[in-house]
């Protein structure tokens, strides 16, 4: 008889996107005639950049020809690749790496909800909250974060709330944690940290001995001058910090499927005698045993992001999405309400007016503007009484979603 890990059988159903596709449905069915605009979805939309389609297209001629067709590839994934990420996303800001210190990965999903596995399943993780489930999620299927309370927290978690009162940056936890995930520019609050507030994280780490994950999914959409793109851009991260990043909500790939890990060298992690193990080995030897790296064909889509046409295409379309953000902003607040984020990442996090909770102001906006959006609380305890709006869609569906929003609340 073979025994199921029954970690598994504590995760909450994942009924978030299932429960707004219920209320949505309803609706449909009694206002048949009423056309809905989703600002819900946190997939883009704008077509891939010319240069990767062109590179694509070139990587498909390479195998259908033996002298030039390629097979297995490198489990960490191919020089051109890592080498184009070194010397764009790092050298210069300053930050130095070799290419074994780079793993190319199939996206950033894969990656945060398998590191965990470098770890023994009794450490105390954070995170801050609300947050991309994924985190949280993964570390319930090893058993690492204990049993689920009434108030909806996991008894090894530690939350860090990020609200308005706080305006969105995390305390640090009053005693230490093994493992903490950060995600900044942050789903889905859409908020930063600056360079002095990373810091203290990274301070913390070093001061308690914290291995960080910091999910920089979004880091194309920085727009402010003192928001750090890296976590290395702290002196000292990288004895503290796996950074993970995707081209999937910079470039479009969301389908394509390509993102990579940085695991420093000088990331170690402790066995119970004292040992300090490098981690970089580890995910190495992770890789190789359980992934055969990303697709020939992708990576050379992935490469051409870094070229010069390749980099104002991709300019061009967050700027497509950013404009969709500031229009957001703008609108709601001239409708009165309170929103954050939407300038240095793709979500406006709306929070509810009069303290009306975030499953009955989605409904709200559903039938009174024919508008869908997120209920906060679906990314955690904290998230309730905010709204999550994404600025993925047209211009010309945000505009009109805007327009209905201010003349209901009119
Ligand atoms: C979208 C998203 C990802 C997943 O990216 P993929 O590379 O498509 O797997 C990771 N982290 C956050 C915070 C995201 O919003």
């Amino acid at each position: 008889m073979a025994l199921v890990n029954e970690h598994f059988l504590k995760l909450p159903g994942s009924y978030l996107f299932s429960d707004i596709a219920k209320k949505v449905n309803t609706f449909k069915i009694t206002h048949p005639r009423q056309r809905l605009i989703r600002l819900g979805i946190g997939d883009v939309t704008r077509p891939l950049p010319a240069a990767c389609i062109e590179a694509m297209h070139k990587a498909v001629d390479e195998m259908a020809d033996a002298a030039t067709f390629h097979g297995y590839g490198p489990e960490q994934g191919y020089d051109f690749l890592t080498e184009a990420i070194i010397k764009n996303d790092y050298a210069p800001r300053g930050i130095h790496f070799s290419t074994s210190e780079i793993f190319i990965s199939d996206g950033a999903k894969s990656d945060t909800g398998n590191i965990g596995e470098l770890l023994r399943w009794d450490n105390s993780m954070g995170i801050t909250d609300p947050v991309y489930p994924v985190y949280v999620d993964s570390n319930i299927m090893c058993g690492r974060s204990g049993v689920l309370g009434e108030d909806g927290k996991w008894s090894n978690v530690t939350y860090l709330p990020c609200t308005a009162e706080n305006q969105f940056v995390p305390a640090l936890p009053d005693h230490r944690v093994d493992l903490i995930y950060l995600c900044y520019p942050n789903n889905p609050t859409g908020t930063t940290l600056t360079h002095d507030q990373l810091k203290k994280w990274v301070d913390y780490a070093l001061e308690n001995d914290t291995l960080l994950v910091f999910d920089a999914a979004y880091e194309a959409y920085i727009h402010e001058d003192n928001v750090p793109h890296s976590i290395y851009e702290i002196r000292g991260a990288k004895k503290v910090a796996i950074e993970i990043r995707s081209f999937s909500k910079t470039a479009g790939f969301t389908g394509v499927r390509c993102g990579y890990t940085v695991v420093p060298k000088e990331l170690t992690a402790a066995t119970l005698t004292g040992e300090r193990i490098p981690l970089n080995q580890l995910w190495n030897r992770r890789q190789c045993t359980k992934f055969n790296g990303t697709s020939y064909i992708t990576q050379r889509a992935a490469e051409a992001i870094y070229t010069p046409e390749g980099k104002q295409q991709v300019k061009e379309n967050i700027e497509y999405y950013m404009t969709n953000a500031r229009t957001m902003k703008t609108e709601l607040e001239a409708a009165g309400l309170t929103v954050y984020g939407g300038v240095n990442s793709p979500y406006i996090w709306l929070q509810t007016p009069d303290g009306t909770g975030s499953w009955k102001f989605f409904e709200q906006m559903l039938y009174n503007a024919n508008v869908v959006g997120t209920p906060g609380v679906g990314f955690g305890p904290s998230g309730e009484g905010y709204i999550r709006l994404t600025a993925f869609g047209t211009h010309e569906d945000c505009q009109e979603a805007m327009q209905r929003i201010r003349q209901w609340l009119r």
